[in-house]
């Protein structure tokens, strides 16, 4: 039997994680979450499952677990801008890096494999495109989205200590925009605001001119991977970029998303955030190269299935 801990094993992808890895009958998983952002509505197929254990907790305090784990997957923190800034914003940096610290210092007691979940926001305002892994990013330290940025870049830097100076087993995963089921229809990112406001009937709202560009990728594309990564050699630490290099404006993705579910919605402009990445793009030649992975899923059939999701989520709550 093989123990993991997943960290905001409540979330959008922590929850995908554990509902992928509890299918092998040979993964026993504890979720550890605070449900700031995560909900227990996400996981409660597997509450009752004898392998799986939720446990509430703030990873900015240290966790002691009373059984030895061989795996933990690092992914708490809010992820999305409305959620981890403003008043949040040094609770963010208080979880990238102390939370961090916490869950190197169990994998260091259990000396378990620890796979860190890092961003695309840790190339800032990127001045090279596509991202490569070797760009070492145009972050404003000072800036709304500084509390993500830097609190994972320093994350980053943690774990490469505690390998060099403990030799803890370490993988590093940069996550490009990633959407599908699970995500919170209420946490103001792109995909789930564009397809929650045209499912109510409601104004798809652009920040900016709608130029800017991101890469989506779907979330089962993003779990392979993020599986596959752990299962990689020991010497391979990464970073690796983890995302979908096809590129859109969010203006196209309007236009999509309104031509899936009601071509005659308009479409209204709202100011653009500062700081806020003018395109992303990931460069996967390393995971491709390493990690024999690429996404499978076009945004077209990703968006499609999301939008069922949605849909079904939607009337539940009506
Ligand atoms: N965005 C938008 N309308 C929205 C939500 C976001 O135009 O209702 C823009 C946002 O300004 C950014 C892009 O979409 O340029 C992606 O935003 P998201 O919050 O999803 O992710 P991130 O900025 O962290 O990449």
């Amino acid at each position: 039997m093989k123990t993991i801990l997943i960290t905001g094993g409540t979330g959008f992808i922590g929850s995908n994680l554990c509902k992928r890895l509890i299918n092998d009958e040979n993964n026993k998983i504890i979720c550890v979450d605070n449900n700031y952002t995560g909900s227990l509505e996400n996981i409660k197929e597997l509450l009752d499952n004898p392998r799986f254990t939720f446990i509430e907790h703030d990873i900015i305090n240290p966790l002691e677990i009373n059984e030895k784990i061989d795996e933990i997957y690092n992914l708490a923190c809010p992820a999305s801008p409305p959620a981890y800034q403003g008043e949040k914003a040094v609770f963010t940096t208080m979880t990238c890096v102390y939370g961090a610290r916490n869950m190197l210092e169990l994998a260091r007691k259990n000396n378990a494999k620890i796979l860190q979940s890092s961003t695309s926001e840790v190339y800032g305002e990127p001045l090279e495109h596509p991202q490569k892994e070797s760009y070492r990013g145009n972050v404003n330290p000072i800036g709304i989205r500084a509390c993500y940025d830097e609190g994972k870049r320093c994350a980053e830097s943690l774990f490469f200590d505690y390998n060099r100076i403990y030799g803890t087993k370490i993988k590093v995963i940069r996550i490009f925009n990633t959407y599908g089921p699970f995500m919170d229809p209420n946490d103001g990112r792109v995909v789930s605001n564009f397809i929650c406001q045209a499912l109510r009937g409601e104004d798809l709202t652009i920040y900016g001119d709608g130029l800017q560009t991101r890469s989506f990728c779907y979330v089962d594309d993003l779990i392979e991977v993020i599986i596959k990564m752990m299962a990689s050699e020991d010497d391979f630490l990464g970073p690796v970029n983890t995302g979908n290099p096809g590129e859109f404006t969010i203006k196209e993705l309007a236009e999509l998303v309104k031509e899936k579910i009601n071509p005659s919605l308009k479409i209204s402009y709202k100011p653009l955030p500062s700081d806020d990445p003018t395109q992303r793009r990931p460069n996967i030649s390393l995971a491709k190269e390493k990690l024999n992975w690429e996404p499978k899923i076009k945004l077209s059939e990703g968006l499609d299935k999301t939008i069922e999701y949605f849909a079904q989520k939607i009337k539940e709550n009506e």
